[in-house]
């Protein structure tokens, strides 16, 4: 048993809805009397508005609410609470001085609409926060306006045809390889293109004959996850950048897992031409939850054009938003981006500085190699070579003892631990995508391993006690479709599920 199973059998209540609690008269606050005469409601709303009673109103007092909150916020688990090792998502530690420096009145207090004069420091901070991105991509230009990864994609996709229609042709498709993330596809379909899928090689990259065939005058560019969902690196992208260039297309960069090389290489200077950032993953701000992230889009001189406004421009010591681009995709937002994450990533990115950014990039690969190489032969590696910032096992060994991913998964949580992402990418049948990110020690890295172990073992000598898993949260197996699409919100734990 390990240190994290410990606190999945802590003192946990089961709650009863806030409908439930509480009894007639019971009341949450307590004011003076009025020193004013008392107008009767009806004097002052047509009668026909008013009802005597909320029915099934919960009459409460503070301590019960506060509890009933309290309690059902212990049931939830976050990366607060222990390894979250989410694959693809990049579930890591936020410093809580980003969240200090987001709390400065003047940043927290600004108001969209307060004029420029009064907004330079928060100006300020966007326009250093574009620089800084620029130089981390090696790209010349940043929109920090797209509010979350694939609304960035979908940006830089407006983008490419806003660049080909100005050469009076959008064209009509974009190349997406077979271990790209779901979202491309969806982001291109949505700008009207046609998606012609890419296989990847037997080394899980793209090779560079395989868009060769593909690459043509019809081809508007090929958007090409990097590390890919397999976490493995794209190394071909150079040569790939040049076969299509060649063509006249673009070449779109999905960073949002840019935490793999952050510090180490630019795609710039790859050859992309534009990349969307997710700071929400690589640049710590808080996510999950559907909560605001931030997905800026770093792009070549030669889409600057057609950038969303406002952009931020710094004219002479002064900051000033410019609305004025003739060319541009419009708005792809309300103001000016999510500008608290903005701030959170901005303080993320001056705390740790060029070195800590490389560092944090370093630690991270090291950490998922260390999970690859400990499992490794205990779960199957479809692709067994250096991996980036996550690894990617399936179920292949344990389904002999016909234990499968999910009950994998399942079991992990008796362990204390939050199920790696599954069944993604869809090209490994039966995926484990393990990312245990930088800011787990090699303390947790090693519970995790030897709960992976564990579970290895089990499948082979009790898989039913897998299968049937979880076992200690307090809630069992559930039928995942109809949680999803008949979710019973009245539902509530037997009491029986106490500890
Ligand atoms: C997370 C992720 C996305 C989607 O980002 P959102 O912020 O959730 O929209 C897109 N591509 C890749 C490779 C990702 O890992």
């Amino acid at each position: 048993m390990s240190r994290q199973t410990v606190g999945t059998r802590g003192l946990h209540f089961n709650e009863p809805l806030i409908f439930e609690q509480g009894s007639p008269g019971r009341v949450g606050y307590s004011l003076p009397a009025t020193d004013v005469p008392e107008k009767k409601p009806d004097r002052l709303i047509p009668k026909k508005f008013l009802r005597d009673d909320i029915p099934g109103f919960p009459e409460v007092s503070e301590v019960d609410v506060v509890r009933h909150f309290t309690r059902m916020s212990q049931w939830n688990y976050g990366i607060d609470l222990g390894m979250y090792p989410l694959g693809s998502c990049t579930m890591k530690y936020n410093p809580r001085f980003n969240e200090d420096m987001a709390r400065l009145p003047g940043f927290a207090r600004a108001h969209p609409y307060q004029p420029e004069s009064v907004s330079q420091g928060a100006l300020q901070l966007l326009w250093e926060l574009e620089q800084y991105l620029a130089e981390i991509c090696g790209m010349d230009r940043v929109s920090l306006q797209p509010s979350a990864g694939a609304h960035g994609e979908l940006t830089g996709i407006m983008l490419i045809r806003a660049y080909h229609t100005s050469k009076g042709n959008p064209r009509k498709k974009i190349l997406i390889p077979d271990s790209a993330h779901g979202t491309n596809p969806a982001s291109s379909a949505v700008c009207g293109y046609q998606v012609v899928p890419v296989k990847s090689g037997p080394r899980g990259a793209v090779e560079p004959a395989a868009v060769a065939d593909v690459m043509d005058e019809e081809v508007a560019g090929i958007m090409v996850t990097n590390p890919n969902t397999l976490g493995i690196f794209e190394d071909h992208v150079v040569e790939i950048a040049k076969i299509v260039h060649g063509k006249g297309g673009q070449v779109y960069c999905d960073g949002a897992n840019l935490n793999a090389f952050v510090g180490i290489a630019r795609p710039g200077d790859m050859g992309v031409d534009v990349i969307q950032l997710n700071v929400h993953k690589t640049f710590s701000t808080p996510h999950g939850g559907g909560g605001p992230g931030a997905g800026p889009v770093a792009l070549k001189r030669h889409l600057a054009p057609f950038m969303p406004v406002p952009t931020v421009e710094m004219k002479g010591n002064r900051f000033a938003l410019n609305y004025d681009l003739p060319k541009s995709v419009g708005k792809v937002r309300s103001f000016y981006g999510s500008f608290g994450v903005l701030l959170r990533a901005y303080t993320y990115i001056r705390t740790l500085g060029p070195t800590g950014l490389r560092r944090a990039a370093e630690v991270a690969v090291i950490n998922a190699n260390y999970i690859m190489s400990q499992l490794k032969g205990i779960y199957h590696l479809p692709y067994d070579r250096f991996c980036k910032h996550e690894c990617v096992f399936d179920d292949a060994i344990q389904m002999h003892d016909n234990v499968k991913t999910l009950d994998i998964a399942k079991r992990l949580m008796d362990y204390g631990f939050h199920p790696p992402t599954i069944y993604f990418p869809l090209i490994v049948h039966g995926a484990l995508m393990i990312e245990p990110t930088e800011t787990e020690s090699k303390e947790t890295l090693d519970e995790f391993i030897a709960a992976m172990k564990a579970i290895a073992r089990e499948a082979r000598e009790n898989g039913d006690l897998v299968r049937n898993a979880p076992h200690n949260p307090r809630v069992g197996r559930m039928d995942e479709t109809k949680a999803a699409r008949q979710p019973n919100l009245r539902w509530r734990p037997k009491r029986k599920n106490v500890e």
